[in-house]
């Protein structure tokens, strides 16, 4: 007899779940509220060609990732290239992408440099993230720096990745930034390379749906769930859009306070922390021209005229061979998830980003953009302010047959899909044995509700 697993949210996390569970033999229906699989990995139309809704890479020390790709047949499709750094500031375009670059670094002094190097170094050896916890990123850089490095340095790196509110985060952030990439830098084979997979995460999402109906799993889009409820015979009911169906396990991937109004007090118990999290959201025009804008895939911004904090040279690590010989840039700003900015048109949104485009790049000429498309995301992560993790709310789960897995519970590593497939994998070879014995045989049929 197989489990019939019903899974909640089909960003990664849900979808490598399924494929792992189908995988090992049991029946998976995967429920996902929006029109299109992917979550926050999504893809999007850009006319002559899809490529990913927000911008997305692959580092070489993703070894989680990089393992499921191989898993599931592509990584033969995977792509490396060199990619530069950069940082715009007075008005001008510094190349920060080595080691020389930074030497000559006009923003930073020698003394300045040592210690920028020294405060890397000093993150890298690092182990308890825990006592920076206690520090805003802001006082331990500056201490760890000095005023001027800081400023100069860091803090557009900082704007660039937080928004506004970067000043009250932990330095936890910046431990799990710098460790994620200069692992990367380590790596012999691409050292400085990132990756891509061909087609990009359409490719991967597509696969990953072939890979589950060929096991006989149910992939079902525009299926918001609406509650998890017990059964008194054992194994829990899935209602949603004037359907109840019953399962023997169900797994719900999406955010603490989603899963608050889908689960009861029966179901779920969610020790709540000292004050609420906050989130942030991410507003991003993302411009499809003839030619490439900028030589940097990652350009971070210190200009206060400029309305985003970053530029993200998409068409720097992918070829345009693959975007239609078109080339891609994405101009993100984060907020807090209640920002006006969230809400705004796309029309309002595109007319004040274009102008801070217009102000960076003067060359860019009107008839050398093709497209100018508006992409926006309520909740992308928790702003990991000071004592985050006695601030997260876990989730417990009070009955046998349900499980929670979700992003909202990283407390020391950033938002990323390493991260993602580690704990899908982690959680399969926990529970894997517990979601394959079913105590009661269910029967497979769903009841209409009133
Ligand atoms: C701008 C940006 C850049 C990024 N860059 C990178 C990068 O370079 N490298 C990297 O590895 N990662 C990157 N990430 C992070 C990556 O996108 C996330 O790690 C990943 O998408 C999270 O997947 P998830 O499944 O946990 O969550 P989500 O993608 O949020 O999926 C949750 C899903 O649950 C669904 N859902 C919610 N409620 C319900 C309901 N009631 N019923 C049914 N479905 C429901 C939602 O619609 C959603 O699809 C980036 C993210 C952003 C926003």
């Amino acid at each position: 007899m197989r489990t019939r697993v019903g899974i909640i949210g089909g960003g990664i996390m849900g979808l490598a779940l399924a494929q792992r569970l189908s995988a090992r033999g049991m029946e998976v229906s995967l429920f996902e509220r929006d029109r299109q699989l992917g979550g926050l990995s999504t893809y999007h139309d850009y006319g002559p060609f899809f490529w990913d809704r927000f911008y997305h890479v692959i580092l070489p020390s993703d070894r989680h990732l990089i393992g499921f790709l191989q898993d599931i047949g592509l990584k033969a499709q995977l792509r490396w290239n060199p990619a530069r750094t950069g940082l715009y500031a007075d008005r001008r375009f510094h190349s920060l992408s080595n080691t020389i670059e930074l030497l000559r670094f006009p923003r930073v002094g020698p003394i300045g440099k040592v210690r920028l190097a020294l405060a890397v170094l000093h993150c890298l050896r690092m182990r308890d993230w825990r006592v920076l916890e206690k520090v805003t990123v802001e006082a331990w850089l500056t201490k760890l720096c000095g005023r001027r490095t800081y400023e100069n340095f860091w803090k557009p790196l900082l704007l660039a990745k937080l928004g506004e509110h970067y000043k009250r985060v932990s330095a936890v952030f910046i431990w799990t930034y710098i460790t994620r990439i200069y692992s990367a830098r380590d790596r012999a084979a691409h050292r400085e390379h990132l990756g891509h997979v061909a087609g990009g995460y359409r490719t991967v999402i597509g696969r990953l749906g072939e890979l589950i109906r060929a096991q006989g799993g149910d992939l079902r889009s525009e299926a918001a769930v609406k509650a998890i409820r017990p059964r008194p015979e054992g194994g829990l009911w899935i209602d949603g859009d004037g359907r109840r169906e019953p399962f023997d396990k169900v797994i719900c991937t999406s955010p603490v306070d989603v899963l608050r109004r889908l689960a009861g007090n029966d179901l779920l118990e969610v020790t709540s922390g000292r004050t609420s999290v906050e989130y942030l959201g991410v507003v991003c025009l993302v411009l499809v021209t003839s030619r490439p804008v900028t030589p940097f895939y990652v350009l971070n911004i210190a200009d206060a005229r400029v309305p985003f904090t970053g530029a993200i040279g998409m068409s720097t690590v992918v070829s345009p061979e693959e975007t239609a010989g078109l080339y891609l840039t994405y101009f993100p700003k984060y907020v807090l998830s209640t920002d006006p900015l969230l809400s705004e048109s796309d029309d309002t949104i595109r007319r004040q980003f274009l102008e801070g485009v217009r102000l960076m790049y003067p060359e860019l000429a009107a008839e050398e953009i093709v497209g100018a498309h508006v992409n926006r995301a309520m909740k992308v992560q928790p702003l990991q302010v000071l004592d985050y993790s006695s601030l997260v709310p876990k989730a417990i789960t009070k009955h046998p047959d349900f499980y929670v897995l979700n992003t909202s519970q990283f407390v020391n590593s950033t938002l990323n899909n390493n991260e993602v497939i580690r704990a899908v994998d982690e959680f399969v070879e926990t529970y894997g044995s517990q979601l394959e014995q079913v105590r009661q045989a269910i029967p497979p049929c769903a009841v209409t509700m009133a």
